[in-house]
Formats: C-alpha cells, sequence, structure tokens
C-alpha cells in the first residue's frame, strides 16, 4: 500500500512536472474573486445538459435543469455547466441558460453535438464544434465559453495544446458522483430504491470533498437533482461556498494552457 500511495505520489509529481505546472499548494491564498474569501469552496459542474427531454417529460415534473437553478438561486450561490450545443438551442433551454447567466452561473463548452474529442477526424471539425457551440451559448444570453470539458473525460495532449490554442482552459475534475451509473428512473422517485441511490452518492461526495474540490455530475436525471440539492444543503451547512469553476481557479484574465485542471490544486497534462 505505500508503494502505492509512493507510485501514486511520484506520478502526481511528474505530471505536474511534465505539464509545467506545478502550482502546487498555494495555502491559504485566496482566489480574489467576491468576497467570502475565507470560505472553503467548491465547484458543481454539470455535463450533458441542459435537460432536454424528448417530447414528453415525467408528468409533474420540469427539466431538471430548472431544479438545480432554483436551488442555487435560493441559496446565492453558482455552479457551472458544460452543455452540449443542440441542446442549448432548444427554445426553454436558452431561457435557463438566460437565467442561470443572471445567478452568476458559467457555462462550457461540452461539443456541439457531445462528441469525443478523438471521434473528430480533424482540428478543423473540432473547431466547427466549438464555434457552433459558442455561437449557441452566447444566442443563448450567456458570454463566450472559456471553459472546455472533454466528452467521456479524454484528452490528449495535442488536444489541449489545440484547445488551448482556441482560449480553452479544459477541465476535469476530483470528485466523480458517478450519478449516471445505475441511476434509478424518474418514476422511482420516493422508492427505497430511488432514496438508496440518492443518499449512497450524497455520502460519497460527502466522504470525499474538501476545499478547491470541483464535483462531476450530469443534469440530465432526476436522481442527479435530488443528489445535488442534499448535498449542497449539507456542503452549505459545513461552511462551504458553491462558486464556479472560474471563480475557484482564479481564470479570469489568465492565458489558456494544454492542461487538464482537476482541482484547484492540481492540473494534469492529459488524461486518456
Ligand atoms: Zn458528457
Amino acid at each position: 500500500m505505500k508503494k502505492l500511495i509512493a507510485i501514486l505520489t511520484a506520478s502526481v509529481m511528474l505530471a505536474l512536472l511534465f505539464c509545467g505546472c506545478a502550482d502546487g499548494k498555494n495555502g491559504g491564498e485566496n482566489s480574489g474573486g467576491n468576497g467570502n474569501s475565507n470560505k472553503k469552496k467548491v465547484a458543481f459542474t454539470f455535463d450533458d445538459g441542459p435537460h432536454a427531454p424528448a417530447e414528453n417529460l415525467d408528468e409533474g415534473y420540469y427539466p431538471y435543469t430548472t431544479y438545480i437553478l432554483d436551488k442555487l438561486e435560493s441559496l446565492g450561490m453558482r455552479a457551472t455547466f458544460f452543455v452540449v450545443g443542440n441542446r442549448v438551442e432548444i427554445s426553454y433551454n436558452k431561457a435557463a441558460i438566460a437565467r442561470g447567466s443572471k445567478l452568476g452561473c458559467e457555462y462550457g463548452s461540452h461539443t456541439y453535438e457531445h462528441t469525443k474529442l478523438s471521434a473528430f477526424g480533424s482540428d478543423s471539425e473540432r473547431d466547427r464544434s466549438l464555434t457552433a457551440t459558442e455561437n449557441a451559448i452566447m444566442a443563448a444570453g450567456a458570454p463566450k465559453p472559456t471553459l472546455f470539458r472533454p466528452v467521456g473525460g479524454a484528452a490528449n495532449e495535442a488536444q489541449l495544446a489545440f484547445l488551448a490554442g482556441k482560449g480553452y482552459h479544459s477541465i476535469y475534475w476530483n470528485v466523480d458522483t458517478r450519478d449516471w451509473d445505475g441511476h434509478p428512473k424518474t418514476s422511482q422517485k420516493g422508492t427505497e430504491e430511488y432514496e438508496a441511490f440518492v443518499n449512497g452518492r450524497v455520502d460519497l461526495i460527502m466522504a470525499q470533498v474538501k476545499d478547491g474540490d470541483i464535483i462531476l455530475m450530469h443534469d440530465i436525471y432526476m436522481s442527479s437533482v435530488d443528489i445535488f440539492l442534499r448535498a449542497a444543503d449539507r456542503l452549505v451547512a459545513e461552511g462551504y461556498e458553491l462558486v464556479t469553476v472560474s471563480e475557484l481557479l482564479s481564470l479570469k484574465g489568465k492565458a489558456a494552457e494544454p492542461c487538464l485542471y482537476t482541482s484547484k490544486d492540481v492540473k494534469i497534462s492529459h488524461a486518456g
């Protein structure tokens, strides 16, 4: 076990050096964000939305992203949404983005059609997908995105360099809720199985989370909404502020680097 830890530590150190991003820990330095700088901070990130039910939403429910915005508004806090461009173009999703943007939420790109970086035939194809997503986000009323979340979390060095060249900070995560993995259906809400899944994922977040973390979730499942609602309450009770990725990492005005940010203190050169 000691050996394993030593290897892991060495790998992280190597990754930091390799990347030229050896920021390391920076102690009590604050981000210079917007006050409340002594609070512990964490960034929730939601991929694959905005939630766009194909036709009929389960009776009595709103598009799931709405519940997340309602919660953030009531807390006066923020999150980051890595949206799929073609889902942004649906009218009520445009309204959700305009609303989220007013609340201080951040919108990043998750490609136009949810495509892995490796699945594009060329940089010009990647470029087209990025531009289409930028246009969709801006048409919905949010600023031009400067954050990118690779589909499947996979990005090699050449792809990261391409993204940085386009002005994108590439964002990974260090708390994986696996909220998609075996998620219960909305119709199961209130059942023991549903509750066990949701509470299990909330416990997983609470067991791992610390100041400066980036949490991966998806705003396209009702169970994910419930995980977020409960985790948010517990985190706030523990003194956390929920902030955007750019706030957490102090990225405003910072040049993009060919790295993946996994948390406030760790960047890696590639993943996959
Ligand atoms: Zn995705």
